[in-house]
């Protein structure tokens, strides 16, 4: 959601000049899209900012102006700390209050320190002008739209519902607007994004209340839109409709992330999640009923309090089950302000790294195993950009893998047929299949 975010900051900025840069040294302006679900990552923008002060100083003493700005959930949660520990920082600026960016970065200008983090009343989506067309073009055929943002679940361990405020969905009209403006820039893929994306809802064409499922399908109706993903999900909103249509969809692929967080109903408690292994478990047997070839990914945390060995062995058990493509895994990282903070019984470090090397090695082996069995298969392939030698370019499987092949720039964003003839640590090889 930050690099969807980060694209909407560029787009909104666009009318005032600005054009971004690769090149710090090179930038007026640098603003740091900041990510707060974990300490580490909190903890790397106050880094950064140590380095941009250096610039900024140096820039200085050239008669060269650099504003300074922090946007994202780090800005969200820890605002005034930010400008009080960071001189340097002209500007804080939260995720609901974007679309006064253009705004904010004018009081900059006349020397203003700025912090917007006040939720917006107003719709800031309805503020925020639409992807722009020729930097859609420029950054490749798949793109990310986001459908919905916060969440009203509070999970024990997870900042989001208070950097990112309560669940809102976008309104239909406004989602196959951009959607449409993505299709006309060269947009073959779309992947819907929100915290809890099966959760958005709204009032459909046909004066119904929809679900995802609903949207997927009117999404489906958009010539030229060949692809379509939606990412994260929780399992407690996965609607028949939403698993109809991944039988129903071709434009819908088969590969779903859908973090179950532990494997043991204990923790699963603790952490508020509000659903058993079993039921986790048989959701995903429905899923596969209705589309066989899917491939499941997800999220786990070790270590969260109170976890014991036995906890821990039940999500490797459940690891073995469920049989991810791809998982990612973390150790529980302590956040200020949720329930989780207050909870005893904090599980060592040594102990959490030594599960997390386990889970680890176990999950790259599943992905591993189930990268060598694409070995073979006929597949689609969504050329997205070019590849490492000349003449070759890197496609998508519809498992989300990088897939390396021998095919013209001009094909890109093309969907070709193609056999997988190898697997390497973190990419496929095929030929084409005339
Ligand atoms: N809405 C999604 C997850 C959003 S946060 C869901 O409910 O699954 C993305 C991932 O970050 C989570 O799935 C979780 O695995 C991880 N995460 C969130 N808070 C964390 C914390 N305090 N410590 C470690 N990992 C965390
Ligand atoms: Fe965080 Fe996801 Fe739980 Fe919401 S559902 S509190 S985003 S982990």
């Amino acid at each position: 959601m930050n690099v969807y975010d980060s694209d909407r900051m560029t787009d909104a900025l666009v009318k005032d000049g600005y054009i971004s840069t690769d090149v710090m040294e090179d930038a007026d302006l640098v603003l740091l899209n900041t990510c707060h679900i974990r300490e580490k990552a909190a903890e790397k923008v106050y880094s950064a900012l140590g380095r941009l002060r250096d610039l900024k100083k140096k820039k200085a003493g050239e008669g060269r102006q650099m504003m300074i700005g922090v946007a994202g959930c780090v800005a969200q949660a820890e605002g005034d700390e930010i400008l009080r520990r960071a001189p340097a920082v002209d500007l804080v600026i939260g995720p609901q209050t974007y679309h006064r960016l253009p705004e904010a970065l004018k009081r900059v200008r006349r020397g203003e320190r700025v912090l917007e983090t006040d939720y917006a009343i107003e719709d800031k989506f309805e503020h925020l002008p639409a992807p722009d067309k020729a930097k859609t073009r420029a950054r490749g055929v798949t793109a990310f739209l986001t459908v919905q943002e916060g969440c009203d679940k509070f999970c024990t361990f997870c900042v989001v519902p208070y950097t990112r405020g309560s669940e809102v969905s976008r309104p239909v009209a406004q989602i196959l607007a951009e959607a449409g403006k993505l299709v006309e820039a060269g947009v073959r893929e779309i992947t819907l994004l929100g915290q809890n994306v099966n959760a958005w809802h709204g009032l459909g064409g046909d004066g119904a209340e929809w679900g995802l499922g609903e949207l997927l399908h009117a999404l489906a109706r958009i010539e030229g839109l060949a692809r379509l993903r939606y990412t994260t999900s929780h399992p407690r909103d996965m609607d028949e409709t939403l698993i109809a249509a991944h039988r129903d969809l071709p434009q819908l692929m088969p590969y779903l992330h859908l973090p179950i967080q532990s494997g043991s109903n204990r923790i699963l408690k603790a952490m508020n999640r509000r659903h058993t292994t079993a039921e986790y478990i048989a959701l995903i047997t429905r899923i596969k009923a209705a589309r066989p070839d899917i491939a499941m990914s997800g999220d786990f945390i070790v270590g969260f309090p109170g976890e014991t060995d036995e906890d821990f062995e039940d999500t490797m058990r459940l690891v073995e089950t469920v049989g991810y493509a791809q998982a990612f895994s973390f150790k529980y990282s302590t956040r200020p302000g949720t329930p989780g903070a207050d909870l005893g019984d904090q599980v060592p470090e040594e102990v959490k790294a030594k599960r997390l090397e386990r889970l680890q090695e176990f999950l790259l082996s599943q992905q591993r195993a189930f990268a060598q069995a694409c070995i073979g298969r006929e597949i689609d392939l969504l050329l997205e950009k070019p590849g490492r030698m000349p003449g070759q370019l890197i496609g998508r499987s519809p498992w989300l893998q990088s897939v390396n092949v021998d095919a013209k720039a001009s094909q890109i964003g093309d969907i070709i047929k193609v056999r997988i003839t190898g697997a390497g640590p973190n990419s496929l090889f095929a030929e084409t299949i005339s």
